[in-house]
């Protein structure tokens, strides 16, 4: 079996609710305060460990009381953090979350995230078989230093360009699948696909996007499922008729079982089916990385 490696963030996101959001220079008395670990690195890592992979997450933390917390909480769900490196000087990536009439304000501090470096990501020893997963919250390029690595020696790339931001053909170049969702898609195909429920519309979209068809392109669709195209020939894996509570961390989820998966040997269309059930499973809970299945619930639900 391979291993799964995640070059990526690791945050903690510290959300506040309160009844209605402060107007500028105003203080308002919220009601309650959680601290939920995330990054999409390390809910990504989360997803591949819970689902049975050995998973290595990359990344560094700053020396701070969420550094050390966040380190406590990804040992414990099973992701190897030898990898992951305390920055002195820096504080540990923070994301600071407003929750109030349903709406919400998120501003996000990248600290540690932003330094994660190339040196870093070509520590480990991949092999042939292992997996080789990123995300746009460290520099893109320590991606392509990560990637450029991975390829050399015959791993499988993943990349999820999310948050959406622009790359160029050096890093797409490198990459073996490409996992997005509508709105990334839409930035990186350049074109409009706001309201718009037409496979045939996201299939051009895809075509359209400029990284060869010789990439497996995975557009995920929300509770609409997955659009893959594997080798230029598109395909619909349907989504999941489930309650959902909280989307949040479904694409992560997906990413890391994906990865997961291939790291086991499966074939990408199982594979494809496999994180769908998985992230099915996720929206049904509260949290991102707390959210994730485990591989007795996947089962439970492909039976
Ligand atoms: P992101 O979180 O990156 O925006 P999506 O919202 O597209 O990603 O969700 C990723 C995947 O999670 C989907 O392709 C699907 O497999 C699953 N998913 C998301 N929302 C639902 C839902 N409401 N019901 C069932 N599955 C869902």
């Amino acid at each position: 079996m391979g291993r799964v490696f995640v070059a990526g963030s690791i945050n903690m996101d510290v959300v506040t609710t309160a009844d209605r959001h402060p107007k500028i220079g105003e203080t308002v008395a919220g009601q309650a305060v959680h601290y939920f670990p995330g990054g999409k690195g390390a809910n990504q890592a989360v997803a591949a460990a819970k689902l049975g992979a050995p998973s290595t997450l990359i990344g560094r933390l700053g020396a701070d009381a969420f550094g050390q917390q966040l380190r406590q909480f990804l040992t414990a769900q099973g992701v190897d953090l030898a990898l992951v490196k305390d920055t002195a000087d820096v504080h540990t990536g923070t994301a600071v979350i407003t929750i109030a009439d349903t709406d919400n304000t998120i501003v996000v501090v990248p600290g540690a995230n932003a330094l994660v470096s190339a040196g870093d990501v070509t520590a480990p020893v991949l092999a042939k078989g292992d997996v080789a997963v990123s995300q746009f919250e460290i520099p893109q390029a320590t991606i392509v230093a990560f990637f450029k690595r991975a390829r050399a020696a015959g791993a499988t790339t993943i990349l999820n360009p999310a948050p959406a931001t622009v790359c160029g053909h050096e890093l797409l170049d490198l990459v073996d699948i490409l996992v997005l969702n509508e709105t990334e898609l839409g930035l990186l195909a350049q074109t409009e696909l706001h309201d718009t429920d037409d496979p045939v519309r996201f299939t051009e979209a895809a075509r359209r996007l400029p990284t060869g068809l010789d990439k497996t392109i995975c557009v995920t669709l929300g509770k609409r499922g997955v659009l893959a195209l594997v080798g230029g020939e598109p395909s619909l894996i349907a989504g999941r008729t489930v309650k959902a509570v909280d989307t949040t961390g479904a694409g992560d989820c997906f990413v890391g079982a994906l990865a997961a998966q291939l790291a086991n040997g499966k074939a990408i269309r199982d594979a494809l089916e496999y994180a769908n059930a998985a992230a099915s499973i996720c929206v049904q809970r509260m949290g991102a990385a707390p959210s994730m299945p485990t591989a007795a619930e996947v089962a439970a639900v492909l039976r």
